[in-house]
């Protein structure tokens, strides 16, 4: 992984990402009672991360399972960083740096338990020989998705529902 120094107001932002985002909505009792994380089931130790909202029940994860989904929405961030600022990703191209970035943003999706990635326009599987842009989009929910597309299926991400 990459060691880029975060801001404060930036951790803050991940946490609730992680936290609004990334539990799952069936979780057993000892989860719902802030007793167990809420991704593995394993006994909250005095290392288990507090989840927003702690309030009025807690919900907490141990520390492997919150840096795996951490590491998961750093590496989008710092890919689509790239790709929003690179020359060669705008026009499409073979970047070096940008698949760089997606690789290290792919080693975090197996230990963060996200699915295989996928690409939000045609919908299929997006494959290692492929070009792929970071895409986000905002779902039917309002909240702002991140994901993937195929560059050929990148027209306007404004289109991209
Ligand atoms: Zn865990
Ligand atoms: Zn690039
Ligand atoms: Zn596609």
């Amino acid at each position: 992984m990459t060691t880029t120094v975060r801001t404060a107001e930036e951790l803050a932002r991940l946490h609730r990402l992680v936290s609004w985002h990334d539990v799952p909505l069936n979780l057993p009792s000892a989860a719902l009672a802030g007793e167990a994380c809420v991704w593995c089931t394993s006994p909250a130790d005095a290392t288990a991360v507090e989840l927003e909202p702690s309030n009025p029940l807690p919900r907490r994860g141990c520390l492997l399972c919150y840096a795996a989904r951490v590491a998961w929405y750093v590496s989008w961030y710092d890919w689509h960083g790239h790709f929003e600022s690179c020359t060669h990703c705008q026009q499409r191209k073979t970047c070096y740096i940008g698949h760089g970035r997606r690789l290290l943003h792919e080693q975090t999706i197996g230990p963060a338990d996200r699915s295989k990635p996928k690409c939000a326009v045609c919908p299929a599987l997006v494959l290692p020989t492929e070009l792929v842009a970071p895409l986000y989009w905002v779902g039917a929910t309002h909240q702002i998705r991140l994901g993937y597309a195929h560059v050929r299926c990148l027209t306007e991400k404004a289109r991209v529902r």
